[in-house]
């Protein structure tokens, strides 16, 4: 892509991405790295922060959902418990890896035993349960748990199939990938809302654009990247900033899914919650003594 980039002003977010799209198909996540720098210039170039030329922030104060681990009913207890006494308000719980669906059912009550008023719990399969083993822990579930089942079968027509059987909330993830995919959920009304995953999607230019068709489906969001460096978390929290508050349920905090700080900036946070920085652009400064030499260079 790079021979196709030189010349191009950085500020024009969406030619950088017709330029890339045109040269190479696919490789979203490739693009993201790019697409993030373009929006980390514009920022800078114009003394902004991201969130503001993404459409202004809001004055909403984002909650980080925690990801539980694959634990016993007890251990996912306890996790909650540590969570909560730290100021955490959403909940991820993981299941379909065991395959059996009443051991997933204790899980998900451990973990909701003590809801608080406020409290958002999901439930994610990350498309691993067949239409028979969601069924199963559906109708194994107390019907007045509250929470959202995210992304529970790997393909299209699963969750479709599925929907059809059930009234409990769904969200997508996996399979919400770009514009079509968003407008064929629409289309055939699958869920209720979608993981926005900013490298997933191609960049922050793409993800704003998944960020105003979810507004425009009146979806709810979360926004996140699977695992993602201090930058990657900029952008996430950037993006987090400008979604209308009743349709936000909270970003994630992808460093935790990686190892090795590279660049530094004012995303601490402490009781669950976090705010964009106001430094312009993403606001980090990248440790180019961690990320050493380029290993390519164009001109
Ligand atoms: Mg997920």
């Amino acid at each position: 892509m790079a021979p196709h980039l030189i010349g191009l002003d950085p500020r024009r977010v969406d030619r950088m991405n017709d330029a890339m799209d045109a040269h190479l198909v696919g490789h979203e996540s490739a693009k993201s790295a790019l697409d993030l720098a373009c929006w980390d210039i514009f920022g800078k170039s114009v003394g902004l922060p991201v969130c503001e030329l993404l459409g202004g922030r809001t004055d909403v104060k984002l909650p980080i959902i925690c990801s539980l681990s694959a634990g016993s009913p007890q251990e996912i207890k306890e996790e909650v418990e540590l969570f909560r006494s730290r100021g955490y308000t959403c909940f991820s719980v993981k299941v379909a890896a065991s395959q059996d669906p009443a051991l997933d059912v204790e899980r998900v009550k451990a973990a909701l035993k003590d809801r608080q008023p406020g409290d958002f719990f999901v439930v994610d399969a990350n498309g691993g349960m067949t239409i028979e083993g969601a069924l199963r822990m559906l109708k194994l579930m107390p019907p007045t748990l509250d929470f959202v089942l995210e992304q529970p079968c790997a393909t299209w027509r699963e969750c479709v199939a599925l929907r059809r059987r059930t009234t409990v909330p769904i969200v997508f993830d996996e399979l919400a990938v770009n514009d079509a995919s968003l407008i064929q959920m629409i289309k055939d009304d699958v869920a209720e809302g979608v993981s926005i995953k900013i490298a997933k999607s191609g960049g922050l230019t793409k993800a704003r654009r998944a960020r105003d068709i979810c507004i425009a489906a009146g979806y709810t969001m979360c926004v996140m990247e699977s695992a993602g460096s201090d930058i990657a978390f900029a952008a996430v929290v950037h993006l987090g900033q400008t979604v209308p508050r009743r349709l936000l349920h909270c970003v994630f905090e992808c460093r935790e899914m990686s190892t090795g700080k590279i660049a530094d900036g004012d995303y601490t946070h402490s009781g669950g919650f976090i705010q964009a920085p106001k430094t312009a652009g993403l606001g980090v400064t990248p440790r180019m003594d961690v990320l050493r030499e380029p290993v390519a260079s164009y001109s």
